[in-house]
């Protein structure tokens, strides 16, 4: 599997910063993970919307999903797709969906083929099956667990810390968590984690290599990554855009 960061900023973007966005390949498929502000830019340097086997929205905050609206613009008004893009995402996804776009619901099926997911349900995309875990994040939300190829990836969306987070680790190859509490907020927040969080989760569900996203932006990477270590012994990461990470190891970019 490969795991190609597209945008990361926590929250907001910055400049050349998308929120959070990830294309992974595994199993000769092409799955987006996320479509956060300024994503779908980033995706079409790497692969086209007619080459995309799926989508996975975690929920339904804008720096999670606010370029599924261009991207439907997209494949809407410009050279149709096949079939319509398979989107996995939260309950309330059409509902969501459908004033933004002021589109007829049957102008987005046409577009679009949703399914609103459930905890602990498999989804398969060809070889590809992802696992939707419900997390703790004040609104539906879902990481995702994707096995192929023999290998293991948890990817959390944001949450609290919660025990669900440790299944999304477990044995995992790559778990990619959230740690937007990496720097000082301007307000209390309870529905995210620290990069003491993603270390714990990622000791007890024995995930071999630790990824950290969706800091807090102008956090500061290796203080995030020193404060995951200090509950994590195995290798740690901190995504950037760019970066291209391997299950069987190794980063590039
Ligand atoms: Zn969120």
């Amino acid at each position: 599997m490969e795991l190609r960061v597209l945008g990361c900023s926590g929250g907001w973007p910055g400049p050349g910063e998308p929120c959070s966005g990830y294309l992974l390949t595994a199993a000769c498929r092409r799955i987006w993970l996320d479509a956060g502000t300024g994503t779908l830019p980033e995706l079409l340097r790497h692969t086209d919307l007619h080459r995309l086997d799926a989508l996975w929205i975690t929920h339904l905050h804008a720096d999670h999903c606010s370029d599924l609206a261009a991207a439907f613009h997209a494949l809407a008004y410009g050279p149709p797709r096949a079939a319509p893009l398979p989107v996995f995402g939260p309950p309330g996804l059409v509902r969501h969906l459908q004033p933004v776009l002021d589109e007829e619901p049957a102008e987005l099926h046409r577009v679009l083929a949703v399914t609103e997911v459930t905890d602990r349900a498999d989804y398969l995309v060809g070889a590809v099956r992802l696992t939707a875990v419900g997390v703790e994040h004040g609104m539906p939300a879902f990481g995702v667990r994707v096995v192929a190829e023999g290998r293991i990836l948890g990817y959390t969306g944001d949450s609290r810390s919660c025990p669900a987070i440790t299944d999304l680790a477990r044995d995992a190859d790559l778990l990619l968590c959230e740690a937007f509490l990496s720097a000082p907020t301007s307000r209390p927040f309870t529905s995210v984690m620290s990069p003491e969080d993603a270390g714990r989760h990622a000791s007890a569900g024995g995930a071999r290599r630790l990824v950290l996203t969706h800091l807090h932006p102008g956090a500061d990477p290796g203080l995030a990554r020193a404060r995951a270590a200090a509950e994590y012994d195995g290798p740690i990461e901190v995504a950037r855009p760019g970066a291209v990470f391997q299950t069987s190891g190794g980063v590039r970019a």
